[in-house]
């Protein structure tokens, strides 16, 4: 199965076909809503076609445009139960420490923070409705009732709401459990922002251990799950630079 892939201007969303349409991972910035509507069209899809949203977790880049698309279609939007407060404070959870993976990191991070008017980590609050579907943990039935072979798991790590798919044929959606940047940033498979290190490897052997093969992150190219077992282990919470 290959997903379709949507990048936005700084996530990937990923469209995998279920029962009368598609589950989509993630949404982008709100300012990618556009962009969104364009890719969509642009491969034939209308947008009523998306009848579930995964929500990986609520950060500015993968929960920004949810009041768009839940105003312009009726989907259900599958999210960690933990995510339901933090969705409605609109900004990025800074209450369980963390930092950038390097300092290197920092450095890039602290210059576009200061170009960037958008990157902000504010993004506007939702509200997660009846009709959608709150995963208290692991979840290894309700992909089936809309026709998809694969299991939701808890993998925090990056932040404490979080949640990826593995199918049974091998494909991974992490969101932020995992990432691939170029090798020279030295992230060594992690997104730039984490929160426990510990976490963060016993989600990636979860995902190894439910059978994931190729993994495809909410930031850079797919790669394959073998990289999780080689770097597993490789940054400690410790040497997280703080940055509030
Ligand atoms: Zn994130």
């Amino acid at each position: 199965m290959k997903p379709i892939t949507m990048p936005l201007s700084v996530s990937n969303v990923y469209l995998v076909p279920c029962e009368g349409g598609y589950l989509q991972v993630d949404t982008g910035y709100p300012q990618d809503y556009a962009r969104y509507r364009r890719n969509l069209a642009r491969a034939g899809i209308e947008l009523r076609a998306v009848r579930y949203l995964l929500l990986t977790h609520h950060h500015d880049d993968h929960a920004g445009f949810l009041n768009d698309i839940t105003r312009d279609t009726s989907l259900t939007i599958l999210a960690h139960e933990q995510a339901q407060p933090l969705l409605l404070t609109g900004a990025n959870d800074k209450s369980r420490g963390g930092g950038y993976v390097n300092r290197f990191v920092r450095f890039i991070a602290d210059i576009k923070m200061r170009l960037d008017p958008h990157w902000t980590l504010t993004f506007p609050p939702f509200a997660l409705r009846e009709q959608d579907r709150l995963i208290a943990g692991d979840d290894e039935q309700w992909l089936s009732q809309i026709g998809i072979e694969g299991k939701i798991l808890y993998t925090p790590g990056h932040s404490i709401d979080h949640i990826a798919v593995v199918l049974r044929s091998g494909e991974v959606f992490c969101g932020d459990a995992a990432a691939s940047f170029p090798l020279w940033a030295g992230t060594k498979y992690c997104t730039i922002f984490m929160t426990d290190m510990d976490a963060a490897y016993q989600s990636w052997q979860k995902l190894l251990d439910a059978g994931g093969r190729v993994v495809y992150p909410a930031h850079g190219r797919p790669f394959a799950a073998d990289q999780l077992r080689r770097h597993m282990g490789k940054i400690s919470t410790a040497e997280l630079v703080k940055f509030f």
